[in-house]
This record gives C-alpha cells, sequence and structure tokens, in this order.
C-alpha cells in the first residue's frame, strides 16, 4: 500500500511516547500530537500525554481524555501560530501497531494521524527480545497512519520521518 503523506516526528517526541507507552504498560496509553501541516503531511511539535478515560479493559482500549483534548484545541486556537491537533497516539501493549476495528469505528475526524506504539510484531510476539510477560517491550514498533474519510474505513499507512534540526 503506498503511503499517504509524511510524517516528521523528532527523536524526543518518539521517546515520549514510548516512555507513556512504558509507564502506561500493561493498560494502553494515549495522547494528543499537536503539530503543524507540511505540503506532504504533517509535523509534530508538541506530544501531551493524556489519560486514558476508557470505562472498558484499558489493556484493550482507550479514550483520550475529552478535557485534555478540548484544552489542546483551545490553546491552539488562543496561539495562533498554525499548531493545531493533528492526531493522536496510543500503545498497542499486546498487539501490533496496526488499527484495530474499534480505533476504525472510533476514528470521527477524517484525515488525522495516527501513532500506534505496538508491543508485537506480525506474528504476534514480542517486538524484540524474549516474552515480554509482565514487563514493557523493550522497543515498540511505531508506526503511523491516516484515518479514512468516513467512521469504520481502513486506515492509511503514514511515513514517519526522523527530524534533525536543519529538516524543513
Ligand atoms: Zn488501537
Amino acid at each position: 500500500m503506498e503511503a499517504a503523506a509524511t510524517l516528521i516526528l523528532d527523536v524526543c517526541w518518539r521517546g515520549a511516547m514510548e516512555k507513556a507507552a512504558a509507564v502506561a504498560f500493561p493498560n494502553e496509553a494515549c495522547g494528543i500530537l499537536m503539530g503543524q501541516r507540511t505540503p506532504t503531511g504533517w509535523r509534530v511539535c508538541d506530544v501531551i500525554d493524556t489519560l486514558n478515560t476508557s470505562p472498558k479493559d484499558q489493556t484493550q482500549f482507550f479514550e483520550i481524555d475529552p478535557k485534555a483534548l478540548f484544552e489542546a484545541h483551545r490553546r491552539a486556537r488562543a496561539a495562533q501560530d498554525a499548531q493545531e491537533v493533528i492526531g493522536f497516539y496510543h500503545s498497542h501493549p499486546s498487539s501490533q501497531a496496526v488499527p484495530s476495528r474499534f480505533d476504525r469505528e472510533h476514528a470521527f475526524e477524517a484525515g488525522k494521524v495516527w501513532v500506534i506504539l505496538g508491543g508485537r510484531d506480525e506474528a504476534q510476539g514480542p517486538v524484540e527480545g524474549p516474552s515480554a510477560g509482565n514487563s514493557p517491550p523493550a522497543t515498540w514498533d511505531m508506526r503511523a497512519w491516516m484515518s479514512g474519510p468516513v467512521v469504520g474505513a481502513v486506515f492509511r499507512p503514514v511515513t514517519i520521518r526522523s527530524a534533525t534540526s536543519d529538516s524543513a
């Protein structure tokens, strides 16, 4: 499948999401991606960790804290620096970094970037090293996706490009 777009992601934001995923383990971590649009996709400018407010089993489900999301939108409007809520991240502690059916059915906004940190590879084994069991995986498989045009639609893959200080 052809990548829909490119996400420019500084290593510090990658690290922040990995840390949040490890802290939340075995539950799903989640948060908000603030950023700017680029000609080919998006650039992440900030990552806001939020509570997982899902009333369901949080090892399998997540819900971005609605208060944090409201505040992020408010902050973006007030700042007037072209930053906006470009999307969200969450972890899949015991599955692949691929949008689940639940994710597709809860993607209410089209064309948002979704970063998913998977703790399992295609064979459903840990991404790296011996079986993780009760501890978070040593490394996470981080992938990005773009939500589809309608709720329930298949997400399109997004290429993650590490940012360096000289990147335009
Ligand atoms: Zn998910």
